[in-house]
């Protein structure tokens, strides 16, 4: 189990209790938007506005704790940065599914960026499409 408070002060950041009730929330769904997030947290937090919320999300993406994962048509979910991995997202329903990435891939991302003199900063794959279930559904319809 990953100490919340340890992997904030890694990233330079005060560990709150707003932040460690958002990361305990993200950990334990996986990907959340910040309205999933936010009615989570007030379960804990009834006064904190939803400002505050979205303004700690934000800062913590900025210090590279959380990831913003972009979805068609929906908004944002975060997740809590881990080992890289390759995300299949449902644009339909806004499921987001973590798969496993193969190296050569990250090694390839890698060579790219060279090639082309890029200072690479961040990369996040992502596939994007219809999951089985809306597919299933679109079928019976
Ligand atoms: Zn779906
Ligand atoms: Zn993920």
């Amino acid at each position: 189990m990953t100490s919340f408070a340890q992997l904030l002060k890694e990233h330079a950041l005060k560990a709150t209790f707003q932040r460690m009730t958002i990361l305990a929330v993200i950990e334990r769904e996986g990907h959340l938007n910040v309205d999933e997030i936010y009615a989570q947290v007030l379960e804990a937090h009834p006064t904190l506005s939803l400002a505050t919320v979205y303004k700690n999300i934000i800062t913590m993406v900025e210090r590279g704790v959380l990831v913003e994962v972009p979805i068609l048509g929906h908004k944002s979910k975060y997740e809590i940065r881990k080992h890289e991995h390759v995300h299949l997202i449902c644009h339909q329903c806004g499921a987001v599914m973590d798969q496993a990435i193969d190296d050569v891939l990250i090694e390839d991302t890698l060579t790219i960026a060279k090639q082309s003199a890029f200072a690479l900063e961040n990369r996040q794959v992502n596939l994007y499409g219809v999951c089985a279930g809306c597919q299933e559904g679109k079928a019976s319809a």
